[in-house]
């Protein structure tokens, strides 16, 4: 057992060409050579394949991954591939005859690792390979997607358990996943039936992605300026609906821009075309829907813009996520409107996905759902750190970033304790029974129908903020909300109360600052985030020379770009200029396979370059 734990180093090294395990990866390694289940619970990124992949090549005997996605799959298998590892997966994106042979082939033991669909567990010609062959372990990928609770609830998840059991011998079992609800957790550990599992929670932090919101006048030409100062980086649009996808994808072609679209609306082949042409960084920008995306491992995806506001903090984190998967520098802005907000809000009230619910059981649903766009709407107007904010959202204790657009604003604050206190006395006065636009009003001493129909101009609080802007009086009062002074109710008409920590505010133990709204910051943000290596590296010539090495020799292997080095690797390249194969070997991500496979390539541009 000793030496299988050391070999796991000589692993990492040969095949993925690192040098240390990340958090978690070691103790999950470990527990898994000891013969004990694992179940890992780790961000996007944080490298959750290598959890498995370095036990399944220490094993003797198979590794059945279990994954829910025919494109996850095939990236994953050319990946293991390209690092000179046999694997194959089984999936329907086969026809018969390559079904046939690939399991001919893992019966004869030429695959260590085989990628297989939770669907195909059931069927007899799988049976009968799986019963026979000596299967070590059983991984399952996404493994949320056994829980009811979870957005990708995949009904063949539930086999996993029964297939198990069949076995004549029962594997390691390990089970990954980025969802990490208590609900979804207990799922897993009790749907998929894993024994004492050794669980690993790593962070939720991506320090490598900076984090920005922006409250644009024009969102297409704060896109575009966006766009054009990113050159031909690969990276991500996303837009709430179909039709949006259309028109950006349209303005943006017709500006030149090398971009694709992807959304449920377009036929299959278009979509997988598009997809590929995204991956293959031949269009190196998609704009799409939030149908794009699972079981995209791209590495270097260098930007997410969110051209519209996501429904909760849940999605935009996994969306956002899918940038700097390779642990580069990279982006996440958020275009925020008011519109975006209106448009969630249509969609919670039409959403009737759920047939099942009775009607008392679909109100709480969406209860639960308005309450989540008011916290992924505060996420676009807090004034702190955006990363913490959402961080304390997953339930993590964090501090300020210095990585992000509200950590890098150094506007002013002003204190508007006084007009906060008025505010929320305002609402104590009118009896707790009005939304925030009518509260505002009243405040403001705006003679509407409204106000005057509920007598709200007979208050003593009718228009004692009347010198404040209606805009300044809807931030202090989500600033309110924030903070706990101020509580809104989550039914169809949100009706504005007094909050737990009002009290506080009232009786003058707390102040109440406010920052002056953030405008389009994206342009004068774009020089203070990156970081120095990855800039340096970027501005010199060389670092795109190694990049269109690799994308000649990505073409002529017919793999994605990233397979072949991470834009990590390319960047460690242009930092320590290795002249030899064995100084290129000590650059992180090269393996002995890729050294010997495209070592040459590589070393002879940076020789040439280093002679210039
Ligand atoms: P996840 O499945 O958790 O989203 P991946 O397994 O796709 O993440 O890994 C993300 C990236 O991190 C990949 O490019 C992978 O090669 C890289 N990676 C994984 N482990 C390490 C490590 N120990 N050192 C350096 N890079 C790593």
């Amino acid at each position: 057992m000793e030496t299988m734990r050391q070999n796991k180093f000589d692993i990492l090294k040969q095949y993925y060409g690192y040098d240390t395990f990340r958090e978690g990866q070691e103790e999950l390694i470990d527990a898994i050579l000891d013969g004990q289940d694992v179940f890992g619970i780790m961000p996007t990124g944080a490298g959750k394949s290598v959890c498995y992949q370095v036990p399944a090549l220490l094993m003797d005997g198979i590794t059945l991954v279990i994954s829910p996605l025919i494109s996850l799959m095939k990236d994953q298998v050319r990946a293991l591939n390209e690092m000179g590892v046999h694997a194959a997966y089984l999936n329907s994106s086969l026809t018969y005859n390559q079904y046939k042979l690939a399991l001919a082939n893992a019966m004869r033991g030429q695959y260590k690792i085989i990628y297989v669909a939770p669907e195909r567990l059931e069927t007899q010609e799988f049976l009968t390979f799986a019963l026979q062959a000596p299967i070590a372990m059983v991984s399952i990928d996404e493994a949320h997607c056994v829980s009811q609770w979870g957005q990708d609830f995949r009904p063949g998840y539930l086999k996993i358990r029964a297939f198990i059991e069949r076995l004549p011998e029962r594997p390691v079992i390990s089970a990954f996943t980025a969802t990490a609800t208590k609900e979804v957790r207990e799922d897993v550990t009790e749907l998929i039936g894993l024994h004492n599992p050794r669980t690993i929670v790593t962070g939720f932090n991506r320090p490598n992605l900076y984090f920005g919101v922006s409250i644009p006048k024009d969102k297409k030409i704060t896109l575009k300026q966006y766009l054009s100062v990113r050159g031909d980086e690969s990276g991500i649009v996303y837009c709430a609906t179909r039709k949006g996808v259309e028109e950006v994808h349209e303005m943006l072609l017709k500006e030149g821009y090398p971009v694709t679209r992807y959304h449920a609306g377009l036929d299959d082949e278009e979509r997988r075309k598009n997809q590929d042409d995204f991956i293959y960084d031949r269009k190196p920008v998609m704009v799409a829907t939030n149908a794009f995306g699972m079981g995209i491992d791209k590495s270097n995806v260098r930007f997410v813009i969110h051209y519209n506001m996501p429904k909760n903090m849940e999605s935009y984190y996994q969306e956002a996520g899918r940038a700097g998967r390779d642990g580069e520098p990279a982006e996440c802005i958020l275009l925020f409107g008011k519109r975006d907000v209106i448009t969630n809000e249509y969609f919670i009230e039409q959403d009737r996905e759920n047939d099942e619910l009775s009607e008392t059981e679909l109100e709480i649903v969406k209860a639960a759902e308005r309450e989540k766009l008011r916290r992924m709407t505060w996420y676009c107007y807090t004034q702190g750190c955006l990363r913490e904010y959402m961080l304390q959202y997953f339930g993590e204790e964090s501090s300020a970033c210095d990585n992000c657009s509200n950590c890098l604003n150094h506007a002013e604050l002003t204190d508007v304790t006084r007009e906060a206190i008025l505010f929320v006395k305002g609402v104590e006065e009118a009896g707790a029974r009005f939304g925030e636009k009518l509260i505002i009003e009243m405040l403001h001493g705006s003679l509407t129908p409204k106000v005057k129909q509920f007598k709200l101009d007979q208050k003593e609080s009718f228009g004692c903020l009347k010198s404040v802007s209606l805009d300044k009086l809807s931030q202090i009062s989500r600033q309110l909300q924030m903070k706990g002074y101020l509580v809104v109710t989550s039914s169809e008409y949100p009706i504005l109360q007094m909050g737990e920590k009002a009290e506080e505010l009232l009786d003058g133990r707390e102040t109440l600052m406010l920052r002056e709204q953030k405008k389009e910051e994206v342009k004068q943000k774009k020089k203070s985030r990156r970081t120095e290596g990855s800039q340096m590296a970027k501005s010199n010539s060389i670092f795109e020379r190694l990049r269109r090495v690799r994308l000649d020799l990505a073409r002529e292997e017919k793999v994605p770009p990233y397979l072949i080095f991470s834009d990590r690797t390319l960047v460690e390249l242009c930092q320590k200029m290795p002249q030899t194969e064995d100084e290129m070997l000590e650059i992180s991500g090269v393996g002995l396979h890729k050294l010997q496979k495209y070592g040459d390539a590589f070393l002879s541009v940076i020789r040439a370059f280093s002679e210039e």
